[in-house]
């Protein structure tokens, strides 16, 4: 299929403004549309079409168990297509419009394809004005997973989403840099008035804590699937967000990561701390490229992606990084750091 490109600028111009309505059509007569969030680009479909949904699965080659996170314009949007509790409407109170996914009790209105088969069903109410205006204008659930295919780094910019998505989609909407470049948080309110955190984003343990809620994190956050582990979120199974390039993460100070580099004379590119810049570039065989610094990870958040996008177009043999302190935001890069790098880590 013909893919058509179009820039969209958040400040909803006319112009803009009949953009969205295009693509508002597109996904109500069945169609896929890439549309930016604040997380990450995020691949359009009417949750409440069977066919639709089938669709999304088809273009990014997602494996058939793996659900889809619906978006609504409105925290409250959601009765028709789920089951809500007080709880639900606390976090929603504090996050939403924003980075967070609840995941509640489905109801009939949502097709089987869209949970995956299970009982209940993913819900987001994104903050970006572009995202926001198009579930608004389609005046149905948008169901979207991040818009790369299946297995590669989510996309977060549509040079990305060119790359992986043209000719399988029928719009894309170019809304710049996505600001967060991290998939959502993903939590499940229990019965007992407690959290499981099945995914770490931007909003983070902490966050939530702060909200005078138990927050539970679910085993496959921070380590690999242990054989016979129950899987609570299906997308944790799979390999996920993995540039090409061999990617390998260090767990260690960076003099020592220096030195174990130093030996290895591979024309590796260096993910590290601006801090750390320095350091690496004394090395002529390592290409150092800065990740912000590490007393605001948020830069690194933004980037990670996209630099091991940009690594694998380059002349390296190897990827590194270092290992994350898991907790704040460093909680959500760690867990897609780990399994960019498939879980190879070297303990220095
Ligand atoms: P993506 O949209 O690519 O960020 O992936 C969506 C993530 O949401 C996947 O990891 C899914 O496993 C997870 N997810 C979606 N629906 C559910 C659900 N009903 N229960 C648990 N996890 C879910
Ligand atoms: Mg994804």
């Amino acid at each position: 299929m013909t893919t058509e490109f179009t820039r969209i600028s958040a400040a909803m111009s006319g112009e803009d403004l009949e953009s969205i309505e295009r693509a508002a059509t597109v996904i109500r007569n069945g169609g896929l549309v890439v549309f930016p969030t604040e997380t990450v680009y995020g691949l359009g479909a009417d949750a409440t079409q069977r066919a639709a949904a089938e669709r999304i699965y088809a273009a990014k080659g997602r494996p058939a168990d793996n659900p889809l996170i619906i978006h609504i314009a409105a925290p409250e949007d959601v009765e028709r297509y789920a089951v809500t509790s007080p709880l639900y409407y606390r976090l929603a109170e504090a996050f939403m419009p924003g980075p967070l996914t609840v995941v509640l009790p489905v109801r009939d209105t949502i097709p089987r394809t869209v949970t995956a088969g299970l009982p209940t069903v993913a819900v987001r109410c994104p903050s970006h004005p572009v995202a926001a205006a198009l579930i608004r204008a389609a005046g149905v659930p948008i169901a979207a997973p991040s818009a790369n295919l299946s297995g590669s780094p989510s996309p977060t910019n549509a040079a990305h989403v060119r790359d992986d998505m043209d000719g399988r989609v029928d719009m894309i909407l170019d809304g710049g840099s996505s600001v967060i470049g991290l998939e959502s948080t993903i939590v499940k309110p229990e019965e007992d008035g407690t959290l499981t955190l099945l995914r770490p984003g931007a909003v983070t343990p902490e966050d939530l804590a702060a909200l005078g809620i138990e927050v539970r994190l679910a085993g496959a956050v921070m380590h690999a699937l242990r054989p016979g582990e129950t899987v609570l979120s299906p997308g944790m199974k799979y390999k996920h967000y993995a540039p090409r390039t061999p990617f390998y993460l260090w767990d260690g100070d960076s003099a020592k990561a220096l030195s174990y580099l130093k030996d290895r004379e591979e024309k590796a590119a260096v993910l590290c701390y601006e801090e750390d810049l320095a350091l690496f570039l004394t090395v002529p065989s390592l290409t150092p490229i800065s990740v912000g610094s590490r007393e605001a990870l948020g830069g690194f958040a933004s980037r990670l992606f996209a630099l091991l996008r940009e690594c694998d177009k380059g002349p390296y043999t190897a990827i590194y990084a270092p290992l994350p302190p898991p907790h704040g935001l460093g909680l959500a890069l760690y867990n897609r750091m780990i399994r960019a790098a498939a879980h190879q880590i070297i303990t220095l």
